[in-house]
């Protein structure tokens, strides 16, 4: 008996191919949050500790888990997960209590120490690993042998991507629901071609490494196959046929699986020496084996190394399996001739057996003489011999009459019945017989589930790095410069997700220099000229390049971050309860906690939600706190026209503007970003264009040059009577 939990079923029906199914469990101790999630239908098993609540929810919803278990008593813990989907449970405290956990970690996977999985003085994430384990076994009653990975990670090893910020920058979908599915950058990037190479594109996407040479080992590994076009082809083939290893391998391992999942594991192993060998040519055939400070060998040749050949299994399989074997377990067909003598010889005899039967109606009707006699068979009689009702007079003695039936009687003989037996017998017990042969060749694959489990692991990343580098080649990406001085430098940089999804218009490239004196950039220019696409395209670009991808642009020197913050448009979340104002501010807050001279902050619009003088004072004293205290390097993007004095009162503030030309009293979006503050906001201009009808414009017009007499002074204090709100 088991229990099915939404956290842990195996409905194909359900489970999407390119999401993982989480359980995760949660734990406390002490100040740390743990945090362990399983995903039965992959053998993904990872815990980490967390500092602070904020960041356990972000974390929570970067992996949107499915199901979440956690000790009964805390009750805090609880009150902190208010913005998930998930099925929450609690369960018994002790089992999450650092001794107890340890020894279901110890007993699970036979050590003696945790050591090893990264997990000394980590007492936490055992709590929580420990915890999700014990749920499983004991309450689901789930088998787990093929849990044997436990990993260990931390915040620290990658780009912090707050939740706000994986939603703003559109990361793994849209941010409006009416978008296409396809406005995210995890579409327009994805060209992986197994569901394990989507799984982990989603997972790098959503942490980012934060470390160059762990980051130009991945960069390395694409330009390889950027190189080679013709052998990328062939990689990206052999890929394909390999599909869901790790799902297939783990139906296999719980007893859900069939013989055509054993069908699909041998041809996915059978690609593997050919993988190994594509990579092998690849390695060699380019010119420049750059062997870089990031590791001495390149990872494509630990990924080779990691992919285990199993000729003997594979041979196994071929032998035992047929090429299309049906679903079902019990009903035989699924074993080849040739492969077990005893499955052979039982065979013969049902066919003998059939063949005999099939004759036998022809030989009757000659010995009786009756035209109309049927040799027939139902699953209630067998087989029997029928004969309607005008030849009953023909019929033999030695016929037994077994079923009288509208038109006919049914009749049985010494000889049918005893070559019935055989056939059914025989049927029987080589189905019986096929079933047990498909467990044996089940179990010599599960002697080698931790092989096959780690080659699936090297074939998701190698899947990730060859979609990388088809996105490279199909878009023209550029493979940026990593490195640790602080800058961040783009020439002819593009929106990877716009610049694909534009129907009627041409992308504009657009440079970007970031760094050192340049450290906060103010951009103005009228609605719609291109502000908020900009800001988000460097952003992505960043992004990109701390995944190990190439980049949308012509040229780039990324240094490597620790955050990207962003806070973009004034949005309402009715559902949190929260006014746009609050959440803009509280988002704000977010960003002057943690910011630092390492992050990347983007602002688009803030201070929007509120009356004009209070979102300027807001704006511009956020503006001074990045400059003077954060350090951070910030894009932001304002109709605060106000706000561009402050690049003459401060250093490293620099004013862009998105160019626009007038002409014939309409405006013309140029899409360049150019030096300095733009002249004016063009407000009814854009009003025009969107079908403002004229007598409004006109008289917009004459308010606007009524008040532009009583302008503000640079330093935000006000000159005259009216307050300017003609942006608002
Ligand atoms: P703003 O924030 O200044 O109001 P947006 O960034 O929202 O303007 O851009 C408005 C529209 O302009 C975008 O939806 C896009 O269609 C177009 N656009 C923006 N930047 C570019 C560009 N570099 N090249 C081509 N079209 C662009
Ligand atoms: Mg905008």
């Amino acid at each position: 008996t088991q229990i099915l939990s939404p956290g842990t079923h195996f409905d194909e029906k359900i489970l999407a191919a390119a999401h993982n199914n989480y359980l995760a469990a949660l734990n406390r101790n002490g100040k740390a949050y743990g945090l362990a999630v399983i995903d039965l239908t992959t053998g993904d098993f990872k815990t980490t500790e967390i500092g602070t609540a904020a960041a356990l929810q972000t974390e929570i919803e970067r992996l949107k888990p499915a199901e979440i278990v956690h000790p009964a008593e805390d009750s805090h813990l609880k009150e902190s997960l208010t913005n998930t989907r998930a099925i929450i449970n609690d369960h018994e405290d002790w089992v999450f209590a650092k001794d107890s956990a340890e020894y279901t970690l110890r007993d699970h996977f036979g050590v003696r120490s945790l050591d090893g999985f990264g997990l000394k003085n980590r007492p936490s994430a055992i709590g929580a690993a420990g915890g999700a384990l014990h749920y499983l076994v004991n309450t689901l009653r789930r088998d787990v042998t093929h849990l044997n990975r436990l990993v260990f990670y931390q915040d620290s090893e990658f780009l912090t991507l707050d939740t706000t910020t994986l939603c703003n920058l559109e990361i793994l979908e849209p941010l409006t629901r009416d978008a296409p599915n396809t406005a995210c950058l995890y579409n327009a990037i994805n060209h992986t071609v197994t569901p394990m190479g989507a799984r982990r594109l989603r997972d790098w996407l959503t942490q980012p490494l934060s470390d160059a040479c762990a980051i130009r080992s991945r960069q390395q590994a694409v330009e390889t196959w950027v190189e080679d076009g013709p052998r990328l082809e062939q990689l990206r083939e052999c890929l394909r046929q390999v599909r869901d290893l790790e799902r297939t391998l783990i139906r296999l391992s719980v007893g859900t699986g069939n013989a055509r999942d054993l069908l699909n594991l041998r041809l996915a192993i059978e690609q593997f020496p050919n993988l190994c060998s594509l990579i092998d040519e690849a390695l060699h055939g380019t010119s420049k084996l750059e062997l870089n400070d990031a590791s001495d060998w390149p990872l494509l040749s630990l990924l080779a190394d990691q992919i285990k050949e199993l000729p003997k299994l594979v041979a196994l399989i071929a032998r035992a399996i047929v090429d299309q074997p049906p679903l079902a377990l019990r009903e035989g067909g699924m074993i080849r001739g040739g492969f077990s003598d005893e499955l052979d010889e039982l065979r013969a005899g049902t066919k003998e057996g059939k063949e005999w039967i099939a004759k036998l109606q022809e030989k009757e009707i000659q010995n009786t003489g009756i035209p109309s006699l049927k040799v027939r068979f139902n699953n209630v009689f067998g087989y029997f011999i029928e004969v309607t009702k005008t030849h009953l007079g023909k019929v033999p003695v030695h016929y037994v009459r077994k079923q009288t039936v509208a038109n006919a009687e049914r009749y049985i003989t010494d000889e049918l019945k005893k070559m019935e037996n055989k056939v059914l017998g025989a049927e029987e017990r080589s189905t019986k017989l096929e079933y047990e042969l498909y467990l044996q060749v089940r179990e010599s694959v599960l002697e080698h589930l931790r092989e096959i489990q780690q080659s699936a692991d090297a074939l998701a990343q190698l899947d990730v790095l060859a979609g990388f580098a088809e996105t490279a080649r199909l878009h023209g990406y550029c493979r940026p410069r990593v490195g640790n001085e602080g800058v961040l430098n783009i020439r002819e940089g593009r929106h990877p997700v716009l610049e694909q999804t534009l129907l009627d218009e041409r992308f504009v490239p657009n440079h970007t220099d970031l760094g050192g004196e340049n450290q906060v950039a103010l951009i103005t220019g009228p609605n719609m000229a291109g502000k908020s696409t900009y800001i988000r395209q460097v952003a992505l670009i960043a992004l990109l390049a701390h995944t190990g991808s190439f980049v949308s642009a012509a040229e780039a020197r990324v240094d490597v971050l620790d955050r990207i913050f962003t806070r973009i448009g004034a949005r309402d979340n009715l559902a949190r309860g929260q006014s746009t104002f609050m959440v803009e501010v509280s988002e704000t807050a977010n960003i002057l906690h943690h910011a630092n001279e390492r992050s990347l902050v983007i602002l688009d619009e803030i201070g929007r939600g509120t009356s004009t003088f209070d979102g300027l004072s807001l704006a511009w004293s956020i503006v001074e706190n990045l400059h003077q205290q954060l350090g951070a390097k910030t894009l932001f993007a304002t109709h605060y026209h106000e706000l561009t004095e402050l690049a003459e009162r401060l250093p490293r503030v620099f004013n862009l503007n998105v160019a626009v030309r007038e002409w014939n009293d309409q405006v013309v979006f140029l899409r360049q970003v150019v030096d300095g503050a733009a002249d004016q906001s063009y407000g009814i201009q854009v009003a025009r264009l969107a079908g403002v009808p004229a007598p409004v414009l006109e008289r917009a017009k004459e308010i606007l040059s009524n008040l532009e007499e009583t302008d503000l002074t640079a330093a935000g204090g006000k000159k005259g009577g009216a307050q300017p709100r003609a942006e608002r």
